[in-house]
């Protein structure tokens, strides 16, 4: 028996308050983490706040956990006590649906999440089923490591299921938590890499962070084109942009890709998509061989979400700056 030290919204955007609760013990297939850090998505925030009306109270937030085996249930054979591994958005899935069967279990419509059925990693431990945990290559630091579970996996998958290789030309909107994970894949992968963002300042960060060209954003739009046109544009901020702009900016074939959800919905001219073939297409979370991939790419390309720690006890206060979008790129609480 374990009792878990959590942090716990109780109701919709309330302050986390210190809360715990008890694992009895471990069903089949199951693990207990001890968990080291994790990382704050928005997610967790729309979570807190409800904003999705799924959200069950008490509430632990926390899906980008970064923590150490400490006990596997029945039936686990992969893992041992002492592994380093990493937890994101996904809890579960069917495994009996076309998409499970097809290997994309993450479009799973019985996939359940993390912190929307059961408690997340903003405590002292994590129980889950151990198929949806991950081991970590050493050279991810435990600090850094855990943007990747779910930020990293989220435009990495996106990118490349919408056709990303190397030698393409990849636009990546805006350079925040997702942005600045997007320009690192994609460089390092050997794209020529265009960022799009609102300030000279985020504009150089993004190419020390490896974008061979950055384009200003004024009044919502770009202040110039790229030199040549784009084969893939993803869009990393949730706010409304003008689609037309954008398509405008990609060649033949070219793909703007959605990864952050826009507030509001989107107007989308056809004919800028009919006569250049051109697609739109948003894209979640990844497979599970799809997080292992980009975890092994990541520690073998030096990709590395730059974060901002906070112990878990000041988890208010961490929250509160992603709230005001004051981090850079990633708030990660030490446990
Ligand atoms: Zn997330
Ligand atoms: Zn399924």
């Amino acid at each position: 028996m374990t009792k878990v030290q959590a942090y716990a919204a109780l109701g919709p955007g309330r302050p986390l308050e210190p809360w715990s609760y008890q694992v009895e013990s471990l069903r089949p297939g199951e693990v207990l983490i001890r968990v080291h850090a994790c990382g704050i998505c928005h997610s967790d925030i729309h979570m807190i706040d409800n904003d999705w009306q799924m959200s069950r109270y008490p509430l632990v937030p926390g899906h980008e956990v970064v923590g150490e085996i400490l006990e596997c249930g029945p039936g686990v054979a992969h893992l041992t006590p002492g592994i380093r591994v990493g937890v994101g958005w996904q809890r579960s899935s069917c495994g009996q649906c076309d998409d499970c069967l097809r290997g994309q279990d993450h479009l799973c419509e019985e996939s359940t999440g993390v912190i929307t059925h059961g408690h997340g990693g903003f405590a002292s431990h994590l129980v889950i089923d151990s198929r949806y945990c991950f081991p970590l290559p050493p050279e991810l630091p435990t600090e850094a490591a855990g943007p990747l579970l779910c930020g990293g996996i989220t435009v990495y998958s996106a990118l490349r299921a919408a056709g990303m290789g190397s030698g393409l030309r990849i636009g990546v909107i805006g350079v925040g938590g997702l942005g600045h994970l997007a320009i690192q894949f994609a460089s390092r992968l050997g794209n020529h890499v265009t960022a799009f963002t609102t300030t000279e300042a985020k504009a150089q960060e993004a190419t020390r962070l490896g974008a061979h060209d950055a384009i200003i954003i004024r009044d919502g739009k770009p202040d110039r084109r790229p030199a040549r046109p784009l084969h893939i544009l993803l869009n990393t901020v949730p706010v409304p942009t003008p689609v037309d702009v954008y398509l405008d900016l990609l060649g033949s074939d070219g793909v703007l890709c959605y990864v952050g959800a826009p507030t509001a919905p989107l107007t989308v001219p056809v004919w800028p998509l009919l006569v250049k073939r051109r697609r739109i297409m948003g894209s979640p979370i990844g497979t599970r061989a799809t997080i292992r991939e980009m975890l092994e790419l990541a520690a073998l390309f030096g990709i590395r979400p730059r974060v901002e720690t906070f112990p878990l006890a000041e988890v208010n206060r961490a929250i509160e700056k992603v709230r005001q979008n004051t981090i850079r790129y990633r708030a990660v609480l030490l446990v």
